[in-house]
């Protein structure tokens, strides 16, 4: 497999280390500075619990310290199921027919996207299953985005459209890009080559170069905000961990620049795949947590998602840990958004979700915690993407510019979709919040806020 010396990974595996090293470590990455691969090696090596508990409090600071109190909220929608690989853990595989195979029509996203921002969404990303690159394939992805973006629900339209689809050529590339998405997202499911090939046995997807090839392609089309990720439990996680972060140096190394987001999905049971059900290399919750620690400390600047395949308690402990980002009450299932669902989501969807609550609920839960619920899209659409981005996040500025717009937001989301409850515990966040920023950011904030209260909606710095 390109860009993934296994040879290199299994000796830094065998790495151990010592208590003074890891605090040693730890003392660096309070710094905020990314870690070598050989740090990374040596903070995974970690077993003992005290020296576990110092990693999660230097993660908790780091991530406040360059992310601040916010969580970026976006709900996925599923476009279509029909697939031409055959994934052994994936209720979408070709080869289950069983799966009712259904293809939205562009009526259907807006439809979908529709009631999507009935609820308070702003930020979606677009799912399907790999349909082939033919033209109208390409044509059909980028006339969903277009239907995503012209939904409409009393004014509120989508923010941000960012998109996993499968792996497809830069001129493909740079059609999606025209058509304004944000993140190009892709998982590489496993970085290790013998388990990748056993588990992916049909379709272009065989080969695993095809899905690295992807995110070159998409830096070559100018989409400079892309999202990674291993698909836990199919190998070793640390082993997976460590190619994720070899994979990342490459990435630098060739385009200057690293992964916008990363993700750390888990294999959830699937319909048809006694395998995913089962899979082969489980990690506990513990393991789990200081698996997106130990991330958020070697590459403090990459955004961490969490799906809703984790538990609404998991993922609240997870939010102070590292991840800056969820997904809110999930459907994995082409028209699962439906008011009146008629759809069969058993057998339509692509796996399990366990956090099934509501967006006010998740909010809710975020604002207990001291967290801002935040929907903001502004950096992209202020072209801060990329290196952009990341000239801005790493003196730290990038946290003032979030705090202003995701207290604008949430004001939105509690004025046009809050409970009583959760608008009334909002404001009691916004007021505590405000009381800690500096003159020029109130001023800001302050005008924001009158103008939402006179009725004026999607202001951002
Ligand atoms: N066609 C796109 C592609 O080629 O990447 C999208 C694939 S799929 C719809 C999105 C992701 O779901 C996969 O990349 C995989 O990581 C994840 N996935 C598949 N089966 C899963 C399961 N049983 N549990 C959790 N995640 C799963």
């Amino acid at each position: 497999m390109k860009h993934v010396d296994e040879a290199k990974i299994n000796a830094l595996l065998e790495i151990k280390t010592t208590e003074k090293e890891v605090v040693d470590i730890l003392e660096k990455t309070k710094q905020l500075k990314r870690l070598s691969l050989e740090e990374s090696a040596k903070l995974l090596s970690v077993e003992e619990p005290d020296l576990l508990q110092k990693i999660y409090a230097v993660a908790s600071y780091v991530k406040n310290t360059i992310y601040g109190k916010r969580v970026v909220l976006f709900v996925p929608l599923y476009i279509s199921n029909f697939c031409a690989n055959s994934c052994v853990y994936c209720g979408f595989a070709s080869s289950d027919k069983l799966t009712v195979r259904k293809k939205l029509t562009f009526d259907e996203i807006k439809e979908q996207t529709r009631v999507l921002l009935k609820r308070g969404h702003k930020r979606i990303l677009m799912v399907a299953g790999d349909m082939g690159q033919s033209k109208e394939n390409i044509d059909y992805y980028v006339g969903a985005v277009k239907a995503i973006y012209s939904a409409d629900y009393k004014g509120n339209k989508v923010r941000r459209v960012n998109v996993n689809v499968a792996p497809m050529s830069v001129e493909n590339f740079k059609k999606l890009k025209e058509a304004g998405i944000g993140t190009y997202q892709i998982f590489q499911e496993t970085y290790h080559e013998t388990t990748y090939r056993n588990l992916h046995v049909a379709g272009a997807k065989i080969d695993p170069d095809n899905r690295l090839d992807a995110i070159d392609n998409a830096f070559r089309a100018g989409i400079d905000d892309i999202g990674i990720g291993p698909l836990l439990e199919l190998y070793k996680s640390n082993f997976e961990i460590l190619a994720m972060l070899m994979h990342i140096e490459y990435l630098e190394k060739t385009y200057g620049l690293g992964p916008h987001t990363i993700s750390v999905p888990r294999i959830e049971p699937a319909p048809g795949s006694d395998y995913a059900s089962k899979p082969e290399y489980p990690i506990t919750d513990e393991e789990f947590k200081k698996i997106v620690s130990i991330l958020r400390l070697s590459v403090p600047y990459t955004g961490i998602i969490m799906s809703t395949r984790e538990t609404a308690e998991l993922r609240d402990i997870l939010v102070n840990l590292g991840v800056s980002q969820i997904s809110a009450e999930s459907k994995v299932t082409p028209g699962g958004y439906e008011e009146n669902s008629v759809h069969n989501d058993k057998l339509e969807r692509q796996f399990s979700v366990n956090d099934q609550r509501s967006l006010n609920e998740i909010v809710k839960s975020l604002l207990l915690q001291g967290f801002i619920p935040s929907f903001c899209a502004a950096c992209y659409r202020k072209n801060r993407t990329g290196e952009n981005f990341m000239d801005l996040a790493k003196p730290g500025e990038i946290k003032r510019i979030c705090d202003i717009n995701a207290l604008v937001t949430l004001k939105e989301f509690l004025e046009d979709f809050a409970i009583p409850e959760v608008k009334e515990l909002g404001y009691k966040l916004i007021e505590e919040h405000k009381a800690t920023l500096d003159n020029t950011s109130t001023n800001i904030l302050e005008k924001f806020f009158s103008d939402i209260d006179n009725g004026v909606r999607d202001e951002y710095v």
